[in-house]
């Protein structure tokens, strides 16, 4: 048993490779269930401005294992690479800007 790194549903994974997600979601790919249900858990958090399709194509660039997908998921992904054959070379949208690292003072400077 494994768990779909798309929905979490239990379920029995099919793995993709990280470059296979990436493409898909350089052109255009967004695993639906995932992000309605990352919005309602950021809309009970308050987070008005959180965008889960953003967040998840910021994840799925920044990260290079393997995805272990339900077999529901991995038909969209499938459905999706079928249309929007892989590229040779993906295009890689944009990352979002990440926040500088505020740097600690020490009181007394370092040891
Ligand atoms: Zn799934």
């Amino acid at each position: 048993m494994a768990i779909c790194d798309f929905c979490n549903d239990e379920c029995v994974g099919t793995r993709y490779p990280a470059e296979a997600v990436k493409a898909a979601a350089a052109s255009g790919f967004r695993p639906t269930g995932a992000i309605a249900s990352g919005n309602a858990v950021a809309q009970r958090l308050g987070l008005s401005d959180f965008n889960m399709a953003d967040q998840w194509v910021a994840q799925v660039m920044a990260d290079s294992s393997d995805w272990a997908l339900c077999p529901s998921c991995a038909d969209s992904l499938e459905a999706h690479l079928a249309s929007n054959p892989i590229p040779a070379r993906a295009p890689r949208p944009p990352l979002p800007p990440v926040a500088p690292r505020r740097r600690r003072w020490r009181l007394f400077g370092p040891r």
